[in-house]
């Protein structure tokens, strides 16, 4: 029996995910000092309510509250001892809410990363990364989660025991990673990196691409990176909601529902199949680029240029892939061999 994103993945040719959980969290009343997950024992209504507001705005996918939810990340407020309780418990709402919607949605179990730096770089070994993910890997597949989600990770080695652990658990899964550094993510790996990395997984991903990072323009410059270097595997565009500002005491995305229904359309002309928002991403947001994924034509593959006029500039002059001079030497020897 294939799973449920599979099965979606063979009907249509564009889906849509959602937003984003912190930001719409921080909207219902979330300080920013708390742990998200312990709403999901604390304030399930407001779960419930959030990942409703993804439904009812369009998202055939949607993500967990349960992002820090491993035990390395909620370490930092004493309840590393709740990771199978939070996941489960995120995993069920989800479930639930999922069933209550007239049409088929996929509950995707959002893991993000551990928080710490992985060897040879930092002190987490590969087995014991394996082991968090694991951990929160089971409970979310306890609780329904029709598919892993594994997100906002920067270096290889940590997208590797994530996939791990989405194997012991035999779960299908997908993964992205955040491009916030100059078009690479915050430990070097460039878009045609992260393709490579994929093919070489030994349990690969459903779908694979990029999360967060600076704005939409940029994340987009990724997506044409990943189509550039030739892969089959479905793209998941996951942008944030314009720039981040600083404005009355809180953070500010200055990205309009115009905007995102322009970069989802984008997107996908750009060779994404899974489309949805990151940081600043609101219901509203999502209603109106739902609505542009199905009244609007596909075009041809967009410039840079085009990109750039239509959603803003770029963060860099490069997306860290080509032979610029301040490519690393150890990219330039690779490419040449
Ligand atoms: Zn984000």
């Amino acid at each position: 029996m294939t799973d449920a994103l599979s099965r979606m993945l063979e009907t249509r040719d564009w889906l849509m995910a959602d937003g984003a959980t912190g930001t719409n969290l921080f909207n219902m009343g979330l300080s920013s000092g708390e742990a998200p997950e312990f709403w999901n024992t604390d304030e399930p209504d407001k779960i419930r309510a959030l990942y409703r507001g993804a439904v009812e705005a369009g998202s055939d996918i949607f993500l967990t509250n349960s992002f820090g939810g491993n035990a390395a990340r909620l370490k930092l407020h004493d309840a590393q001892g709740r990771v199978g309780e939070l996941n489960r418990i995120a995993a069920e709402l989800g479930r639930e809410v999922a069933e209550a919607a007239d049409r088929p949605v996929v509950v995707a179990g959002s893991i993000g990363p551990t928080g710490e730096i992985m060897q040879p770089m930092g002190p987490l070994s590969h087995a014991a990364a394996v082991e968090i993910f694991h951990e929160q890997a089971e409970a979310l597949k306890a609780g329904g989660a029709d598919v892993l989600w594994v997100e906002t990770i920067s270096a290889a080695e940590e997208l590797k025991a994530a996939a791990e652990a989405c194997k012991l658990a035999d779960m299908p899964w997908c993964g992205t990673m955040s491009f916030d550094t100059a078009g690479r993510t915050m430990m070097g790996m460039t878009s045609a990196d992260l393709v490579e990395l994929v093919e070489k997984l030994s349990w690969k991903p459903l779908a694979f691409g990029a999360n967060c990072g600076v704005g939409a323009s940029d994340l987009l410059r990724t997506v044409l990176g990943f189509a550039a270097a030739g892969t089959e595997r479905p793209i998941i565009a996951k942008g944030n909601a314009g720039i981040p500002k600083y404005m009355d005491g809180h953070i500010h995305y200055d990205g309009t529902p115009d905007l995102m229904a322009d970069y989802a359309v984008l997107a996908r002309d750009c060779g994404a199949t899974i489309i949805g928002g990151c940081c600043g991403t609101t219901p509203e947001h999502l209603r109106a680029m739902r609505a542009a994924l199905e009244t609007r034509p596909r075009g041809p593959r967009p410039s840079l240029d085009e990109i750039a006029q239509r959603l803003g500039g770029f963060s860099s002059a490069s997306d860290g892939t080509g032979d610029t001079g301040d490519t690393p030497e150890r990219h330039r020897r690779r490419r040449r061999s």
